[in-house]
């Protein structure tokens, strides 16, 4: 199965893509984890990308398109994968139609998961990511001694640099002007599944195994 998860920032992308990775044996390629490990272990990368992700811009399409063809024709993608963050341009789109039809790559899915701007800008404003292994933990959610749920790491979770209310608000602007157009791009090209993002964690989960 190949799914692009598509939505705005803050919606649970990544939350739902762990999930949806896990049961159904997809790879999950997130640009943004990848972008923020490269930022990490400042590789060139990391060194090229580090202002343009803190200022909650988007990386050049030359540069993601790249990154992402490497990753598609790698093995870890033969059974499957759930692509989140990318495409979020419409010549990112083009791209990956490109590598699509090179890999014969067909009846991809794309994840719609949809939520207000006020509920992303709350939600985003109070999420924290664990420095460790990139877990996000949701706003008001409780941590047992202050351990990361997922890898254990003791007192490891730091805000990002991009979830600033500032930045959170110019990730939106550029999340409607720049990446809702994918969605008249892909219009009737793929299987669209919509869901409900303002729904708990397991709820979204829920109906978006009962519509794949
Ligand atoms: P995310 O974790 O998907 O919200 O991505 C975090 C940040 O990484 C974004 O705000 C962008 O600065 C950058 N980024 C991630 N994916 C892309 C992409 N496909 N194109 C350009 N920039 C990206």
């Amino acid at each position: 199965m190949e799914i692009i998860l598509f939505g705005a920032p803050g919606v649970g992308k990544g939350t739902q893509a762990k999930i949806l990775a896990e049961k159904k044996k997809l790879f999950h390629i997130s640009t943004g984890d990848i972008l923020r490990e490269a930022i990490k272990n400042n590789t060139e990368l990391g060194q090229t990308a580090k202002s343009i992700v803190e200022k909650g811009e988007l990386v050049p399409d030359n540069i993601m398109g790249g990154i992402v063809k490497e990753v598609l024709r790698s093995d870890r993608c033969k059974n499957g994968f759930i692509l989140d963050g990318f495409p979020r341009t419409v010549a990112q789109a083009v791209i990956l139609d490109t590598v699509f039809a090179e890999l014969n790559i067909e009846n991809v899915k794309l994840l719609i998961v949809g939520a207000e701007d006020s509920i992303l800008i709350d939600r985003i404003s109070g999420r924290k990511l664990c420095k460790s292994c990139g877990f996000i933990l949701s706003k008001g959610a409780l941590l047992i001694d202050n351990k990361c749920p997922s890898c254990s790491a003791v007192d490891s979770f730091i805000k990002r640099k991009d979830d600033d209310e500032e930045v959170i608000k110019r990730r939106l602007k550029i999340y409607h002007e720049t990446t809702k157009p994918v969605l008249d791009y892909y219009n009737g090209k793929l299987t669209e599944i919509v869901v409900d993002g303002t729904q708990e964690i397991e709820k979204v989960t829920a109906d978006i195994l009962a519509k794949l």
